[in-house]
């Protein structure tokens, strides 16, 4: 079960019995976070580990909730897989990420935009023909569009997916495996998969200044990405110090708290111009 805890208190209402709002109260409200467009897409730089220059960055869903104020994913995310409610708003996801990544391009080039699949939109037929169809509506470059997905999509059905991300890479989609080395990591998903990033999850990246282990798992995974043809992006760069560090192993790309947190488009195009 997911935790749904507010940092502001709900607002109580007859039909609740406990604490917490009840699940199907919740799954009303995330219906009508939808339709009542209280969803939003923030962003967070990422950056080239040698220059530091922007090179793209990645969309991160919040709700903004009429009483509660800002809802984080991991409040909402599961209930919207539980409910196969993440269909149409990965669908919302992926369109305005395209639209915005167009945006974005005014101010950087080449700039590329990250978006999360759940592997509960790879269970939807219309998974490929939905990212085709924002691609063509909105003219973005696929090629400028990363595509994050993680080792638990590729266990749930390895087939189907290995087919799914083949079709994506047809349309020329980039695709990243994120939180690389937590969960059920198998080196074998490197070679049966068309993977071209691999993200070096936070918790390595974290620690890796403190604890040796961590250090030299994140310098490991450096130079096997580099050797295997893909490239680097190290999430959770909180000092100045860290990006040295990858630097020194060669990490290509980096996002962390250090260059921004995520941000409204608006903060993010202002962040884009000062920095371009
Ligand atoms: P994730 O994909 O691993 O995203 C990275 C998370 O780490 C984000 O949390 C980001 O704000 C946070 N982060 C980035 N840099 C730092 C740092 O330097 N220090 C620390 N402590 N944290 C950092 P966020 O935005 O709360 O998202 C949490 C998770 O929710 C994401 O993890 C992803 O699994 C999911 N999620 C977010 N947006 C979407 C979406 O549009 N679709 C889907 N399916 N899942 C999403
Ligand atoms: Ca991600
Ligand atoms: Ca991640
Ligand atoms: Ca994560």
């Amino acid at each position: 079960d997911i935790s749904f805890e507010y940092t502001e208190e709900p607002q109580r209402t007859a039909i609740e019995t406990h604490h917490t709002t009840s699940k199907i109260q919740r799954e009303i409200d995330l219906a009508n976070a939808l339709k009542q467009q209280q969803l939003a897409l923030f962003y967070q730089p990422i950056v080239d580990v040698k220059s530091q220059a922007i090179v793209g960055c990645e969309s991160l869903i919040r709700w903004i909730h009429p009483d509660r104020g800002m809802i984080p994913p991991d409040e909402f995310i599961g209930l919207a897989e539980d409910t196969g409610l993440i269909v149409p708003m990965g669908k919302w996801i992926i369109h305005e990420a395209c639209k915005a990544r167009n945006r974005f391009a005014e101010h950087i080039d080449n700039i590329y935009v990250s978006i999360n699949l759940s592997p509960i939109q790879f269970e939807s037929p219309s998974l490929v023909r939905d990212i085709e169809s924002a691609f063509v509506s909105t003219g973005v470059k696929p090629n400028r569009i990363y595509l994050e997905i993680t080792e638990t999509t590729l266990m749930l059905d390895p087939l189907n997916v290995a087919n799914i991300l083949n079709d994506l890479k047809r349309l020329d989609a980039v695709i990243a495996l994120d939180d690389f080395g937590t969960g059920y990591s198998s080196f074998s998903y490197l070679h049966r998969f068309p993977i071209d990033i691999l993200k070096i999850d936070q918790s390595f990246v974290f620690t890796m200044q403190d604890n040796s282990r961590s250090k030299e798992i994140v310098r490991t995974l450096c130079s096997l990405a580099t050797s295997l043809g893909m490239r680097t992006i190290a999430e959770g760069i909180e000092r100045e110090s860290d990006l040295h560090l990858l630097n020194s192993f060669a990490a290509d790309f980096g996002q962390g708290y250090f260059i921004a947190k995520p941000m409204p488009e608006e903060d993010f195009v202002n962040f884009l111009k000062a920095r371009s």
